[in-house]
């Protein structure tokens, strides 16, 4: 039985989709959980009733992850409110998808600067706080975009590709100081992010998953847990994608 009674954990984007199930799920075993958002003020304070509603222990905090000001603010908070912090889960993303030939610098920036710079912002706000601790936990959610590429997407292809990079080099630098650095790479998931697919491209991506589903954000939550409880795995990217990325 996989515990966390007591643990601190922040979730970054854990007013939807993906991060809301990643902290109710982590919240159920027993983790202090602080619900970062940066515009779904409504949306995080749900997922923080939801977890009250079944006796867990969380907190909505307000920080725009592109910002370096506004990260060390959700690490203060979180310090202030919690005392510590043991698990940090840089789930927080956008799109702006376009061919390359008619991608804005606007759209370039946005996605490099919310997609990558946010775990430079958030990861050097706690690292020291994990190292005087002894005890950390990093978990990134890249993206199979970021493994296989797609149309329209370099943006968000090299912000993920960049998280797993980040993910191996820190991993190195940290590991003999109990701290372990892991990534995720869900492949289609159902949430608003992946709603925003046209039907028939949508269609045609299914038809390519071996398990001829989307993803459950469940089930990234379920790969998050396990690198929570892990001791030994670090500097790794696991998979959650149906087999479409092998
Ligand atoms: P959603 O669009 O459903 O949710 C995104 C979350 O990120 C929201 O909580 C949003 O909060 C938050 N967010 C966005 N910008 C910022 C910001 N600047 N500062 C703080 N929070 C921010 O996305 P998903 O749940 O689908 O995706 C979650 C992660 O998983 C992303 O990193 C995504 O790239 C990755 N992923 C998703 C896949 C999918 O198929 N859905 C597949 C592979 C990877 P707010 O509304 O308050 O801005």
């Amino acid at each position: 039985m996989l515990s966390l009674r007591g643990k601190v954990v922040i979730v970054t984007g854990g007013s939807r989709g993906i991060g809301a199930t990643i902290a109710k799920e982590l919240a159920k075993k027993g983790a202090n959980v602080v619900i970062n958002y940066n515009s779904s003020s409504d949306a995080a304070k749900a997922v923080v009733e939801d977890i009250e509603s079944f006796g867990g222990s969380a907190l909505a905090c307000k920080a725009d992850v592109a910002s370096l000001e506004e990260s060390k603010h959700l690490i203060e908070e979180t310090k202030k409110q919690f005392g510590r912090i043991d698990i940090l889960v840089n789930n927080a993303g956008i799109t702006r998808d376009r061919s390359f030939k008619k991608l804005s610098e606007e759209e370039w920036y946005d996605v490099i600067n919310v997609n990558l710079n946010s775990i430079y912002h958030t990861t050097s706000a706690v690292i020291h706080t994990m190292l005087e601790q002894k005890y950390g936990r990093i978990i990134n959610i890249s993206s199979i975009i970021g493994q296989a590429g797609a149309f329209g997407q370099t943006n968000y292809s090299a912000s993920k590709a960049g998280m797993i990079g980040f993910t191996k080099s820190l991993a190195l630098e940290t590991a003999k100081s109990g701290i372990t650095v892991n990534s995720i790479c869900p492949g289609y998931i159902e949430t608003e992010m992946s709603a925003a697919i046209p039907d028939n491209v949508l269609e045609q991506l299914i038809s390519k998953i071996p398990m001829k589903r989307l993803g459950k954000t469940s089930e990234v939550a379920e790969a998050v847990l396990f690198l929570a409880n892990s001791n030994y795995i670090t500097g790794q990217c696991i998979n959650v994608n149906g087999g479409v990325y092998m």
